[in-house]
């Protein structure tokens, strides 16, 4: 399909479960934006800075994939690019109703903007941002669950946290 759509979220930081929905986006659509949203309600662990290079490092084989930061109303972004499409992903037990009620507030605020709902990889189901950063700032070893770039990064920060 020749259009853009846009994968909104924090990516705090980006995980595998997102490199796998934001691929299989982008062989459906021509362009794929992933959109990291500046200053989300919660608090972030990683600057705006840091989750928009980490998320570059790890796209950058994805030609048609670009990461931009964004405020405000995400179907606001979304008609600035002419972009029809959101991406969401989808985990088995915990993202439905909070899924369900955000898509159908954003068709209420623009009905031209559909969301496009991908189920997360087998591989992915239970994974979060917040328990790679829980686990990772226990010591844990989370390799297999990020791109190996936010791997880095993330024992760089620790071991710079500690001393
Ligand atoms: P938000 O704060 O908007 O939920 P996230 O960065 O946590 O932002 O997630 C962005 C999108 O990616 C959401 O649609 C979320 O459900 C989805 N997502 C998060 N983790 C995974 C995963 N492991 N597999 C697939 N999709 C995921």
């Amino acid at each position: 399909m020749s259009q853009t759509a846009i994968y909104p979220g924090t990516f705090d930081p980006i995980t595998l479960g997102h490199v796998d929905i934001v691929t299989r986006a982008s062989r459906l659509y021509s362009r794929v934006i992933l959109a990291i949203v500046r200053s989300p309600n919660k608090q972030t662990y990683l600057t705006l800075d840091e989750r928009i290079d980490l998320a570059q490092a790890s796209l950058a084989h994805l030609k048609n994939v670009e990461i931009e930061p964004f405020d405000g109303l995400i179907v606001n972004f979304a008609q600035q690019h002419q972009a029809p499409v959101l991406i969401r992903g989808l985990r088995a037990t915990s993202d439905f109703e909070y899924e369900f009620m955000m898509s159908q507030m954003n068709k209420m605020l623009n009905p031209q903007i559909e969301t496009m709902f991908m189920m997360a990889g087998l591989d992915y189901q239970f994974l979060s941002s917040s328990l790679v950063k829980e686990v990772s700032s226990l010591g844990g070893d989370v390799s297999r669950l990020v791109p190996s770039e936010v791997f880095r990064h993330l024992e760089f920060k620790l071991n710079n946290l500690e001393d």
